[in-house]
Parts: structure tokens; sequence; C-alpha cells
């Protein structure tokens, strides 16, 4: 065979090298096929099979595929495994391909390639969840962070040095981080779990940023949007020549750019964001964070929204006290708010259809999302009173004013259209006259041709015969060959045509019938046509109406969020805190809604907690002590999260709360719970500190949970103290400090403002009971040994450290100087008489056994075997 690739081949290959980097779902009829590597690729990874078709430069071809029908679920799973996929389509009809000779290739090229960032099918994206596309540039010594979300059209931009990045990334957890070849993101962007896109540098152009940005809202200046700075252009040009790139220029709907401002969030970086639990759990997903515990909202749009506010809890205070006031209405007023929840649960996602239709990706069903919403919209915004605080108002009038559109859907959609434009059926009777006549025509003429079959069997003297259709033939007459045969011969044969002999059947036509199927058809074909029309003139008039169908859109989740909030509130009898500019913290009757969540479900109930960080004027740090599992933990986080939800506009899990604005929130783990990192977790600790203590202003709230003990004691006592000094010294902020360091308790009479509380414990018969309430003072002992115990360690272990406390115990009081020497004194651990074990037969099954087992050259299958036979021989 020839070197020389077939011309369908050479074809693949150039579309191939004209799109690096991406696998080539190339259309080949009802199939996207995938060839050479990544066919080898994709079968692994979708694990489907790999065959092979032809071959190339003598070697055969491996080839897999998948149906183009189910292309959606392989393709998230290729998207979710970290590959970008570029889709080649059919461009011409193969008919037309053929016209230009035997040889001749139908026409293909890329029409999309997806990747993590520009999802936009409905199957592939999380409803509740953002999927947001960023871009970082660096313009000499300035940065910037855009995002996107183009299946919401969101487009924002944010000043954004490099050591902000890694926070900024948490927040907003991007799905695809696109940067300047070679920025040496690799390891922030896996820390931060989203899929690194190295563009080259002319994409990151700030002046080609500004003109592509023009040209795309169709302006002559950008300054009508606010002024950018060149790194900001740089970061949203980059945003928008990506997009035209993988859209193939079908640019989607973006909103016009929103700069948002530095300082407007309360700022909470990666690892705080990790150890509350925020938005994901530790263990990876939702079920488990804050987020998940709350979460009351209806629609999808609410949930992103949700989302959005916890992650980034204001620091303005009009703008909490004004979310604050519209959940309290809802809470004054649980009809309306019961009233306008049951409507939100029919509101669709509006802005997901919106970007479909922009992207001409959308169908009828969008059509009627739009619908349904703004139809949705009106009614809700017709119950809320006139007197309505600011943010229901203006959401109000948000969704006011859209009659036309609701009218103009309305007369022309029927009540549940199909998915796609192209199968028609849609566009409701009466709306086109000139619709209606065709379908008319098409509907009749299968009246008509049930009529001519009845004639026909008549006529040919043949009861069985029958006119049926298929793709072949059209329509035809059916009979068997024993009643074929009259009308094969004259006078009937001069009006059955013959057209075909199967195994059992003959087939014929007529004049008559063959004129009435061209009529069919045609009015099918025309009636498709005139609804293709229609669907393009409906969303050119959703398009041109984009701007206000978003702020409805929003208006919806803003009275969703605001109804889940007062839900929660109403539901599980939560406050509206009092937030100002002061320094205040002062929670009564806390509680922590994950946890009480949780307990809950034990039918265990929450012990509620005060927490007092202010001092006269000044920030106050609390030292709290207490054994293991008395709820340190618990107290700490939960003061942090009523901190962020009040500041989200929300009321708090608490009986009042009084919250001086935080500016920054920092909360950190000491390093022996902190196992998802490879990382030394010492250092980790350490840089994790570090970074909080030159970072903390004095509006910041500091959780510090047992700092200092990923090392030995006397180290992590001296660390855990002189952060504490530190933190009262020269940052001068609010901070719970959780230690186990019993001798850290006596800061308290050197400084001011430090105070220490305990998490109370009964002791009872030997045991520890744990109240779980949190009380000025400091724990008298540690109540570690009685810990161990509950967790069902030995009898004698337990025993025996009670030995080994008391005796050091003894020996501090009595000013021994080195633990060492006092453990010296103690008997050996041996000494100690054991229990007298029960008598056993000598040499038994079990003895002979256990002499044969070398557990250190075990694999652990072995092992379990063993443990089963062990088993078997007692
Ligand atoms: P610590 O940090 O002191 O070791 P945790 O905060 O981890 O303790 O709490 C241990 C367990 O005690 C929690 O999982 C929870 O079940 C329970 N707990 C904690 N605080 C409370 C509380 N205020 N009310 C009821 N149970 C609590």
């Amino acid at each position: 065979m020839s070197d020389q690739p077939t011309p369908m081949m050479a074809q693949y290959l150039a579309i191939r090298d004209a799109n690096p980097g991406a696998l080539l779902f190339y259309r080949m009829g009802d199939f996207y096929e995938m060839f050479f590597d990544d066919a080898v690729q994709a079968a692994a990874a979708l694990d489907i099979a790999l065959t092979k078709r032809g071959t190339h430069q003598g070697q055969p071809i491996p080839m897999c595929g998948v149906p183009v029908h189910a292309a959606e679920s392989y393709l998230l799973t290729l998207i979710r495994k970290g590959f970008r996929v570029a889709i080649a389509e059919q461009m011409e009809d193969p008919a037309e391909a053929r016209k230009r000779g035997s040889k001749s290739v139908v026409a293909r090229d890329v029409v999309r390639l997806v990747t993590p960032g520009t999802l936009t099918e409905e199957a592939l994206l999380e409803a509740r969840r953002h999927n947001f596309l960023a871009a970082f540039a660096q313009v000499r010594d300035d940065g910037a962070l855009a995002w996107v979300d183009i299946s919401t059209g969101v487009f924002q931009v944010m000043d954004c040095s490099a050591t902000r990045l890694a926070p900024e990334l948490a927040r907003l957890a991007p799905r695809e981080l696109l940067a300047v070849d070679g920025s040496g993101l690799d390891d922030l962007a896996l820390d931060a779990g989203t899929a690194l896109t190295d563009l080259p540098p002319g994409a990151f152009d700030s002046g080609a940023g500004a003109r592509r940005l023009a040209v795309l809202y169709g302006v002559e200046t950008l300054d009508g949007f606010g002024s950018f700075t060149r790194a900001e252009l740089s970061a949203m040009g980059a945003i928008v020549d990506y997009l035209e790139l993988t859209q193939k220029g079908k640019l989607p709907l973006l909103r016009p750019p929103m700069r948002e401002r530095a300082g407007g969030a309360m700022q909470i970086d990666a690892a705080t964001r990790r150890n509350l639990e925020l938005t994901q759990a530790l263990s990876g997903g939702r079920e488990g964070s804050l987020l998940a515990a709350i979460d009351r909202t209806v629609t999808a749009a609410g949930a992103r929204l949700l989302e959005r506010r916890i992650s980034a809890p204001s620091r303005d205070l009009e703008v909490i006290k004004a979310r604050q006031d519209a959940v309290a209405l809802l809470v004054e007023d649980p009809r309306l708010a019961a009233d306008l929840r049951e409507a939100l649960a029919r509101v669709p996602d509006m802005d997901r259809a919106l970007s479909r239709l922009a992207l001409d990706r959308g169908g009828p069903r969008d059509l009627a999302a739009i619908r349904a919403g703004l139809t949705q919209g009106a009614a809700i915004a017709e119950r809320l009173p006139q007197d309505a605080p600011a943010v229901l108002r203006d959401a109000a009038r948000d969704l006011n004013g859209h009659e036309d559109l609701i009218d103009l859907l309305d007369l022309a959609l029927v009540a549940e259209p199909p998915l796609l434009a192209r199968d028609g059926g849609f566009v409701a009777p009466d709306y086109d006259g000139d619709l209606d006549d065709t379908r008319r025509l098409r509907d009749e003429g299968r009246g008509v041709i049930a009529g001519m079959q009845a004639d026909y069997a008549a006529r040919a003297g043949v009861q069985s015969l029958k006119i049926k259709h298929n793709n072949v033939l059209g329509y035809f007459i059916e009979t068997t060959a024993t009643h074929a045969e009259k009308m094969m011969a004259p006078p009937l044969s001069e009006v059955f045509i013959h057209r075909q002999t199967t195994a059992n059947q003959i087939r014929f036509t007529t004049v008559e019938l063959s004129e009435l199927e061209t009529r069919i058809l045609n009015a099918r074909d025309r009636a498709l046509e005139i609804e293709r029309g229609i669907f393009d003139r409906l969303r050119a008039a959703v398009l041109d109406h984009a701007a206000p169908i978003g702020q409805a859109a929003r208006a919806l989740a803003e009275i969703d969020l605001a109804s889940a909030f007062a839900d929660i509130a109403t539901g599980e009898g939560w406050t509206r805190p009092r937030v100002d500019a002061s320094r205040a913290f002062q929670i009564t009757g806390g509680r922590h809604p994950v946890v009480e969540r949780a307990l809950k479900r034990k039918s265990e109930a929450f012990v509620a907690n005060d927490c007092d960080l202010t001092s006269g004027d000044t920030p106050a740090i609390w030292l709290l002590t207490g054994p293991n599992m008395a709820g340190k933990s618990t107290f700490l986080r939960q003061n942090a999260l009523i901190a962020v939800l009040a500041q989200a506009g929300a009321f708090v899990p608490a009986a009042s709360a009084h919250i001086g604005m935080v500016s920054q929130l920092f909360s950190r783990v000491g390093a022996a719970d902190d196992l998802a990192r490879g990382r030394s977790t010492f250092m980790v600790e350490m840089v994790e500190t570090a970074a909080i203590l030159n970072q903390a202003d004095d509006h910041a709230l500091v959780i510090l949970d047992e700092i200092g003990r990923g090392t030995a004691t006397w180290d992590g006592l001296s660390i855990a103290w002189a952060v504490m000094e530190h933190l009262h010294g020269v940052n001068r902020c609010r901070a719970l400090f959780a230690t186990h360091y019993h001798e850290m308790t006596a800061l308290t009479a050197k400084l001011d403002g430090v105070d220490n509380a305990t998490v109370a414990v009964r002791e009872w018969e030997g045991d520890v009971i744990f109240l779980h309430e949190v009380r000025k003072g400091a724990a008298d002992r540690s109540y570690g040994v009685q810990v161990a115990r509950l967790a069902g360690l030995p009898a004698s272990v337990v025993d025996r450290a009670r030995a080994v406390l008391e005796a050091l115990e003894s020996g501090e009081r009595e000013g021994a100087s080195r633990p060492a020497a006092l453990i010296d004194d103690l008997p050996l651990f041996r000494a100690v008489p054991p229990a007298p074990a029960p008598a056993k037969p000598r040499d038994s099954a079990l003895d002979l056994r256990m002499k044969d087992v070398h557990p250190d050259t075990m694999s652990p299958r072995e092992a379990l075997d063993l443990i089963y036979e062990l088993k078997s021989l007692t």
C-alpha cells in the first residue's frame, strides 16, 4: 500500500493539526470517531472498545467512537479527566460531497472546543454551582484576575497581585484558569483544583484586549463600564480571545464587565475556607459543609448566589443591613414567605437558558424557560408589598415590564415544547396563518391517504391491500403476491404501477399517490421551515431583551436567597445579628449549624455557648483549654461561621449577636489534624501561622486550634506562647485560641484583654462526662487518660497511664525538675503484675499455628486469611 493517506485521513490529520492539545471528535454519520493516539487515550479514559480502521504509513490506525446522541456523557467524563475536546462536524450534506466526485470527502470543521471552563450544556453543568473560567494577567507590577461564567454571562474583574491570587482562586474555585505561557502557576492551579491553560503572550495584549471588548459590547470606548487598569484589560481580553477560539466565533452573551472592589468582601484565605468547610467539606464533597447545611434555596440561581455570598461575605455595612432587612420582612411575614417560595419553585434556570440561546445551542424549551421565568417573576413581584425593604423593591422593579415578551412567547409557543427546534411542533396554532395552512395541508394529506386505501381496495377487489410508508420508497401500496397478479394485468395495471417485489409482498404506486406524497412532503418541509424561521425570530426577540432578562433572573435569585435565609431563621430559631463598624464580638447562645444538624439526626441536643471578645474598647482574646472531645474546635468554628453568616446578610444561629465588622477571617488547625497535605505538616502549620501574624489587621478575627502541637512539647508551647503575645500586642485583633498547654493559662495574668475559658466536663465514677459548656476560667486538668479509656484503650494500658500520670503530678508538686527523672523512678511496665491469664492447654492448635507465623513477611491478604484461619481454630 502507498504511504499516501486516504482523502478522509488527510482531512482528519489537517483538522487535528490545526487544533493541538485537544482530543478530536471527528463526526462520521451517527458517531464521533477518534483515531491514532486520541483513540488510545479516549478508549482508556472512557472504558470503550479500541478497534482498528485501515492503515497509515503501513501501520493499522487505532480507532474508537461514541454515538452522537450519547456524546454528552462521554464528553463530561473526558472533561472531568482533564481532557479538552475539539468537535469537528460535517459541514455539508454527504450528497453534496458525492456530487463533487466519488473521491470527494464531506467538508468538516471544528465547531467548538470543549474545555472545563466553557461548558454550557445542562447535562455537563452542576445546576447549583457556577462554572467559572478565569484569567490572570500581569502587566509590570500590576496583576488582575478576570472571570466569567459563560453559562450565566457573569463577567467580573479585579485588581489582584500575584500574592493574592491563591486566596481569590480559593474563593472562586474556577474550573479553568488562563495564564500566559510559562507563568509558573502550575502548582497554584493544582492546589486550587483548577485546570491551567497556557496561552501565548499575544492573547494577553492589553491594547488588543480593549479593542476586543469594545467590539464585543459594540461600544467605541469602555469608559462607560468604568476605568480599567492595563492588567485588567489584559485579563478580560484573554478571556474574550479564548472564548472566540473555543466557541469558534460564536460569542456567548456576556454581561458588561463588573469591577469587583478590593476590600468589598471579608478576606478569607484558602486554608481558612478549607478549615471552616465553608462550601466544601474536608472530605471533598458539598455534604458536611456550611453551604450544604444552610441551603434552603429553591432555585438553581438562588443556590449559586448563596454560594457566592458565603464565599465572599460583605464588608459594606449598608449592603449587609439592606440584605438583613429583606430577610427580616420574610421572617415577620411567614405567609408571604411561603407564597414566594411556592412561586419560586416553579422558576426555571433563565440564566442558563439565555446563554444557550445566545450561543445558538438553545431550543424551544429554552424559550419556554424564559417565558415561565418571566411569568412567575411578574406574579412574584405582585406579591411583594409596596413598602418592602429596598432589596425586595428593587427586585420587584426588575421583574416588571416584561409583558410584551411574555405575550409574544405565550402566543407563539405551545405549552410543552419539544427539545429541538429541528423537529418542529413547538409553534402554537393560530400564531402564524401561513404555518396553520401548511400544517392543515400536511395533516389532511394523511387523512386523504386513509381514504385512498379504501378506494384502491375496492377497485382492486383486494381487501387486505394497504398503503404504507418507508424512507426509501415513500408511500406505496402493498399486497401479497397472489392478490398482486390481477393488479399487474390490464385493466388494473393502468392504475397500479409496479415498484418492488420482496419475498412475500408486491409493492405498487399510482400517479395520484405520488402526487399526493409530494404535496404532503412539501407541506411538511415547508411547515418545518416556517417553524425554524419563527424560532429564529423568537430567539432574536429574547436576545434583544437579554439585559432585562438577566436582571430579572438576578432579582429572582435575590428573593430566593432572602426567603431561604428567612426559612432557616424561622425553622432553626436564628436571630438577626447587629453588625456595625466597631470591634465588638458578643455572641450569646451561639451554635454550630453543621454540628447541630448532625446531632439532630441522632436526636442529640447541641449545647449553645456564649462568646465575648470585647473588653472595653480593645479586642480580646480567649484562651480555651479543656480535654479532647470536649467541644473546643466546635466552639471556635461556630464563632467564625456566625461572623461569615452575619456578613453574608443572613440571620445567625445564636440567641443574640453583636459583631463589629470582620475584615479578615483566619482559621488554622494544629498540624496533627491536617492530613491532606504532602509537605511536612509542621512546616505547613508554621507557614500558615506566619501568614496570619503578618497579615491580620485590627478588624480581623483569628481562630487558632492547637497551634504548635506538631512539634515537641516545649517547642510547641513556646511557639504558641509567642504567637499569642504577637496577636495581642501587634495584630491587636479578636482571637480564639484553643490549646492543651495548660501552662499558657498563666498568660491571662500578664496580658490585658486575654481571658481563660474552658469547656466543662464532669467526672463521675472515674469517667468523664462532656458537658460541652464553655465557661470562663482554666481547665483544671486534661482528662486525657479518661478520654483514652472511653476510646477503648485496653484497661491495662489505661491503669498504667494513670499510674504514670499520678507519679508525674506528684513529682511536679514536689518540684522535681525533670519529668524523665521521675519516669526513671517508676517501676517498669512489665513489673505491673498482669491479670492472671486464663489457663490454656499447652501447645494448643492455636499455639502451633502461631509458631509458623512471620508477620514481617506477610502480605495484607495473607494476614487477613490468617485471621480467618485463627478464628476457625478458637
Ligand atoms: P475538641 O476540639 O475539644 O476535641 P470537638 O469540637 O471536636 O472537640 O467536639 C467533639 C464532639 O463533641 C463533636 O463532634 C460533637 O459531636 C460534640 N460537641 C461539640 N460541641 C458540642 C456542643 N456545644 N453541644 C453538643 N455536642 C457538642
